[in-house]
């Protein structure tokens, strides 16, 4: 498919299956031979990156343990609320090394309040791993370690990637098709 509607809104095709494989195998590589001597926890952020975790820890072959964490930042639009809330249970993260594992990092609100939670509980280390990550979108300095793709601020559906709740099952990754806006034309006379 090369483009989508998801209720009111058209998205082209962005990132294509075969491409987001090829990066999540090369991303699964360096995180192998990061942490060869160590055993990460991967502490997966759904729901959005429960489709990135799901490829991608099958593909790091170094022992390992995984928990999921519910955090949100955004509501059913587009814009992030700049709150995060968080459902469910902590994991139990003291003395491990830590990897998130994000869909996005856009402003970095949602990752930094992540961090600052698990850093509670004294863990070893605490990386990042993202599909996607967007450096000019940050408010606050966050560092990425692991990323499949960096863009601009375009809004992404699929791959987990959802607008208002629809379109998380899709394969690829689209990009919001956004509203031309019209021209208007002034003639002048001289
Ligand atoms: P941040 O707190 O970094 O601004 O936002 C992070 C969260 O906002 C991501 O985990 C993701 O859930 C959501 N988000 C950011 N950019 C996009 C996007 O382009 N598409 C979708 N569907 N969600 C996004
Ligand atoms: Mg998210």
């Amino acid at each position: 498919m090369t483009s989508v509607t998801l209720h009111d809104l058209s998205f082209r095709l962005r990132f294509s299956r075969a491409e987001i494989v090829e990066r999540v195998a090369e991303v699964a590589r360096d995180i192998h031979a990061d942490y060869a001597d160590r055993e990460p926890m991967f502490v997966v952020v759904v729901n959005g990156a429960m489709f990135f975790a799901v490829d991608l820890l099958r593909l790091v072959d170094v022992p390992c343990t995984m928990a999921c964490i519910q955090a949100s930042s955004y509501g059913a639009g587009m814009q992030s609320k700049g709150v995060v809330d968080f459902g469910g249970l902590m994991p139990n993260v003291h003395g491990k090394d830590v990897i998130i594992v994000e869909d996005i990092v856009d402003t970095g609100t949602t990752v930094r309040a992540i961090q600052a939670k698990l850093a509670e509980q004294l863990p070893r280390s605490i990386a990042v791993a993202a599909v996607v990550n967007k450096p000019a979108a940050h408010t606050e300095p966050v560092h990425v370690q692991y990323r499949c793709f960096e863009m601009e601020s375009e809004f992404l559906v699929g791959y987990g990637l959802d607008y208002a709740g629809r379109g998380r099952e899709l394969t690829d990754i689209y990009e919001l098709i956004a509203d031309v806006p019209t021209q208007t034309t002034e003639t002048k006379s001289n």
